[in-house]
This record gives structure tokens, sequence and C-alpha cells, in this order.
């Protein structure tokens, strides 16, 4: 029986995947037991191996000081691209798109000073009505220190509908393309969890003269990514949700082959971005290396690039198909539990086909006032994530989250339903 405990500790036995758990700190409760940590989209677990990883790097900080640079066991000045491959890999980019530097909301601000570029009759920029806060700031910010405040453009969901269709995307861009510099999309939208097919958008925004950006926060390492194929000019994304690099850990980007030596394209620029045979010489002129990395400004944070290691390592050892595929059934789990034991009770906002989600299901209470019972089932060890105005946000993670834990979490929610008025 599928909507059984004994059902979910044989689909944990079977799990190709399910040794990987081990591989990971899971918090645990006062009393002792493990949480039911379902919050990956937020902060993801910390692998036990990076202490190993960030040790190291302290370890040869103590021992070389600013000779690690050249003698530490993994030399300091090319670290970052010991990452490029494996990040590279995850999202399915060509080594030269691909650069781990910064954090998101910064890399954001760098990519949109190159691929933003307004004119009189060209200034919008194109964004999901509910998309993240800070990708919003970011935007209408870039817009106004362009002189162009009122460049924002929505899309927004048809009334009394959460999610976009795909065909209202595809009219938006249509009819107000010509006006359009920029378009910036979240993939998947972190509030509903709907992916969209962004080599659609790259296309449609393309006919029309308009760059295409991609925040894949929620994508990196949940999705199966094809950027390159995608087409798409730039994406961005950070390393601690997914990709369990700890928290505030710096993020990557993709800038598309096809501008790898658009020098003639303004960009900012720092130290880290020049030429790597004559960054010391420490002329006066700018010479950007090839590539998304000629986009970095400063030397990278080792000991976060260490962590962030240490989580591409076991990516790479698992790869993005087995994880993608185990996501699919795991989220398609979580899925049937609800309808099984909830119908009545939780509405699933993100799309039904797995195609157009990642691990995500963002969750309203149809009868029950949601924070209360989200506080509730927080009382009762469930680590998820509520977001105004009124979603829980449920992401089991294929690479730690069981069978169980989707299991629990499904009775937890049920119990806590029937207790609060
Ligand atoms: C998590 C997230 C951010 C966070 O940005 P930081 O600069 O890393 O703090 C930004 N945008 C989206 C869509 C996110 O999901």
């Amino acid at each position: 029986m599928k909507h059984s405990l004994v059902y979910a500790q044989e689909q944990d036995a079977q799990d190709e995947l399910g040794s990987y758990r081990k591989k990971f700190h899971i918090p645990k409760q006062e009393n002792g037991a493990l949480h039911t940590y379902l919050c990956g989209n937020s902060l993801g677990l910390q692998p036990k191996i990076t202490k190993e990883y960030v040790q190291q790097e302290l370890d040869d900080w103590a021992n070389y000081g600013v000779e690690g640079h050249l003698n530490a066991k993994n030399p300091w000045l090319p670290y970052h691209e010991f990452l490029t491959d494996k990040m590279a890999k995850i999202v399915g980019a060509k080594p030269i798109e691909v650069v781990v530097m910064n954090t998101l909301s910064v890399n954001l601000h760098l990519l949109m000073a190159t691929f933003y570029r307004p004119t009189k009759d060209r200034y919008k920029i194109l964004i999901e009505s509910d998309a993240f806060p800070s990708d919003r700031y970011a935007v209408e910010s870039q817009l106004k220190f362009h002189g162009y405040p009122d460049g924002l453009l929505e899309l927004k969901p048809r009334n009394s509908e959460t999610l976009l269709r795909p065909e209202d995307i595809e009219r938006k861009i249509e009819t107000e393309g010509n006006e359009i510099a920029l378009i910036l999309i979240g993939c998947p939208n972190y509030y509903t969890g709907q992916v969209f097919n962004i080599k659609s958008i790259a296309e449609l925004g393309h006919n029309k003269g308009c760059m295409v950006g991609i925040d894949l926060a929620h994508g990196a390492g949940n999705l199966k990514l094809e950027l390159h194929d995608s087409n798409i000019d730039f994406a961005a994304w950070c390393t601690y949700k997914y990709l369990n690099s700890g928290p505030g850990s710096i993020g990557a980007c993709f800038i598309h082959e096809r501008h790898a030596r658009s020098f003639d394209l303004p960009r900012f620029a720092g130290w880290w971005g020049h030429d790597k045979a004559t960054r010391f010489g420490m002329r006066d002129e700018f010479s950007p290396i090839t590539g998304a990395e000629g986009w970095q400004l400063s030397n990278p944070p080792i000991l976060s690039l260490a962590a962030i290691k240490a989580s591409l390592d076991i990516f790479d050892e698992v790869g993005m198909e087995k994880l993608h595929k185990k996501s699919i059934q795991l989220t398609g789990y979580l899925e049937y539990l609800l309808s099984f034991f909830l119908e009545n009770e939780v509405e699933i906002i993100t799309p039904k086909n797995p195609e157009e989600r990642g691990c995500q299901l963002s969750l309203q209470l149809i009868r029950k006032e949601g924070k209360k019972v989200f506080e509730a089932i927080t009382k009762r060890g469930v680590i998820a994530d509520w977001r105004e105005p009124n979603v829980i946000r449920i992401a089991p993670a294929p690479l730690y989250n069981s069978y169980q834990d989707v299991y629990h979490f499904v009775m937890i929610l049920k119990e806590e339903l029937d207790n609060t008025q």
C-alpha cells in the first residue's frame, strides 16, 4: 500500500542514492530525534566532508601564510578554477561559460551592467510579478540608475490563477518585446515552484531583440538544466540552497559562450577578471579574461570555495541524471500522499507536470490558517519554510531526504490539521 509507512521504508531500502543521506549532518531536535528537514530550498544541509575541505585551507593558511596562493595543497591563486568543470556540468554549460564568484544579488547587478543596455525606445525589464524581492529590488534600482524608473514590466498570472501560462508569457513578449531590453526570470519561481521553458523564452526574446537572463537560485542542483543549449544570455545562482555549500556561500554565473569575447560590451572590472598572464604586472589597462571568468572582480573567499568544492565533489559523483530521477519520484510521492490523505485540506499550487517543477511543492491550506499550522508542524520537528502571504514550501532534496521524511511530514501535517482550530 503506497500510503503506508512500510512502503516508505521499502522505497528507502531500494533507493540507489539512499546511502548519501549518511553523508550529511541532519539537524537534531532538543529531544535528540532528527528533524524532518525539508528546507533545502532555503539552506541545504552540511555534507560531512565539508569540514575537512575547509580545515585543509585553514591549515594551509596557518602553515604557508601568503605562500599558500601557490603552495597550498589546492593553490589559492587558481582555486576557483577547480570548481568550474563540475559546476558547469550541473547546469549543462561549457566550462568557459561558468565562474564561481560573489553572491547572487551582486552578480545580478554585474550581469545587468553588461546585459541591460537601455535606449530611449527599448528600456524595459520584464520579470515575474511574484519575483523574489531581491531580484525586484535589483531590477528596480538598475532602472532608476539608468533613468527609467517606470521601466518595470511584470508577468502576472490571470485573475484567480497563481501560475503563469506559457501562452501569456509568449503574448507579452510578442506584443511588448520591442520595448523590452532585458527579460529576467526566476526558474523555478521561488514562491510557486513553477519551472519555465527557458529555451523557448530565450528564442521568443531574442526574436524581439531582448537580452534574456535567468535566476537559477532555485534551479541549480535541482533541475536538469542545459544552459548552453537553451541559448539564454546569462544566468546567476547561489550555492547555499540545493548546492549545500553553507550559509552565505558565494554564488556562480553563466555567460553564454557567444559573449565570451564580447570585450566591447561594458562591464565593471576588477583585477581578478584581468588576463592571468599579466594580472600581476599591475598594468594600467584592463584586459579581460575570455569567457565568464572575465567578469570577476576580486580574489575570492577560499573558505567559501572550499565548502563549494566539497559539495560539487558529491554532485559530481552522483550526477544530475540520477539525482533528478530520484527527485521526480520523491516529489511525486509527496504529491501522492498529500492528495491521498489531505485532498480537501491542502492545495498544491506548484504545477502537476514534473517537467514544470523541481523538487519543491508549494502548499496552500484550504480550510485552516496556514501560518498557525506551519507553527504547529515546526514544533513537531518539521523544518520547512513559510512564505507570505500563505504558502508552505516543502522541498524534499533527493541527495539527503528519504521517503520516510516525506511520509513523516505528511502524517504530522495531517495530525496538526486535525488539532488546529
Ligand atoms: C535565495 C535567492 C536570492 C538571495 O540572494 P543573495 O544575494 O544570495 O542573498 C536572490 N534571488 C532569488 C530568486 C533567490 O531565491
